[in-house]
């Protein structure tokens, strides 16, 4: 069986950019791009803070761009996810079902997904006025009423980063107090543009081709009640994609994958480097995903020269 050089799991910014760049070494890579290729920016219309397109662009657009570039420097696409790999001992082994594919390096780079309420009207106004990210699409809500679910520290950063933009933010919250840090929660309990809803659940996202509100259900009382709002923002969490790597690289609690020899992409195994989404919890954009696949491939680069 041929080894190949690289697979890199996963086709976001991160991959994509890892492909452009090990294409362009000459390496040859496969990029296994999942079912759902393309990434997070496929589900959101406007990216306005990618460089290089002052104007804007469409997320899907963005990432077909990302994805035209990846392959004109010989990067091969596999439109399957990964279900399994061994890296235990050398070649690496990635499969997908049945499949082996052996290869030298390996970049995951699958991404963390949004953790959703669950709303049939969440999916339908998704980039519609609904986000789950506050860096990315608070600009869009210039002087607007915000709702924002979720009672941890990104819940409260979020919601205190939005009142830069919007002219109140109404946190709801399922309990009557916040998980968030001690701090995150003071500061936002001091801005006078948050206010906060408890004891609450959504029932429903309100609008049809924007948000003009949501229907909230208090689970003390079981009063039914609506607000209106033209923004709806998601901070309830992240889930990393890594269940198929268990056993195989060293992830923290939440399932993301640790760098130990950072600022290198390198992971806990020889040979397997990350990249985005899947290794960050702090910064979460297009923009530094790309980044980390870039350096990624430059790792693996300099890792398969060692190998000579
Ligand atoms: C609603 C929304 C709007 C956003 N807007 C912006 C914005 O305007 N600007 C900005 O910079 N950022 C924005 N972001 C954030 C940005 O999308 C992410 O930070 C970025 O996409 C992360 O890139 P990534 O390559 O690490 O992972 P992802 O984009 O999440 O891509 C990971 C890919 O790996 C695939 N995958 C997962 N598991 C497997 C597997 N086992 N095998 C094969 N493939 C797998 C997934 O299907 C996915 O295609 C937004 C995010 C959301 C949710």
């Amino acid at each position: 069986m041929a080894v190949e050089n690289l697979v890199i799991i996963g086709s976001g910014p991160a991959g994509y950019t890892a492909g452009i760049y090990a294409g362009r070494a000459n390496l040859s890579p496969i990029c296994i791009e999942g079912y759902q290729s393309g990434g997070l920016l496929m589900l959101t219309s406007d990216v306005e803070n990618f460089p290089g397109f002052p104007e804007g662009m469409m997320g899907p657009d963005l990432m077909a761009k990302f994805r035209k570039q990846a392959e004109k420097f010989g990067t091969r696409f596999i439109s399957k996810n990964a279900t399994r790999v061994d890296f235990s001992s050398f070649p690496l082994k990635v499969y997908i079902e049945d499949e082996e594919i052996q290869t030298k390096a390996v970049i995951i780079s699958t991404g963390a997904a949004t953790k959703w309420i669950g709303l049939e009207s969440e999916s339908r106004l998704l980039g519609k006025g609904v986000s789950s990210c506050a860096t990315c699409d608070g600009a869009f809500f210039k002087g607007a009423k915000l709702v924002i679910v979720g009672g941890g520290d990104s819940a409260m950063e979020e919601a205190t980063f939005l009142t830069r933009f919007a002219s109140q933010v109404t946190v709801v919250h399922r309990k009557d107090h916040l998980r968030a840090s001690k701090i995150m929660q003071e500061r936002a309990f001091k801005n006078p543009k948050i206010s906060f809803i408890w004891d609450t659940e959504v029932l429903e996202i309100l609008g049809q081709d924007g948000v003009t509100g949501a229907k909230l259900k208090n689970l003390k009382t079981g009063a039914i009640s609506e607000i209106p709002c033209e923004g709806f923002f998601v901070a309830i969490g992240h889930e990393p994609n890594t269940t198929f790597l268990k056993g195989q690289l060293e992830l923290d609690p939440k399932g993301y994958v640790i760098l130990p020899k950072r600022p290198t992409t390198a992971t806990s195994r020889p040979g397997v480097f990350a990249a985005g989404d899947v290794q960050d919890t702090i910064y979460r954009q297009a923009i530094t995903a790309a980044a980390l696949g870039c350096q990624a491939a430059i790792d693996v680069e300099r890792y398969l020269e060692t190998l000579h």
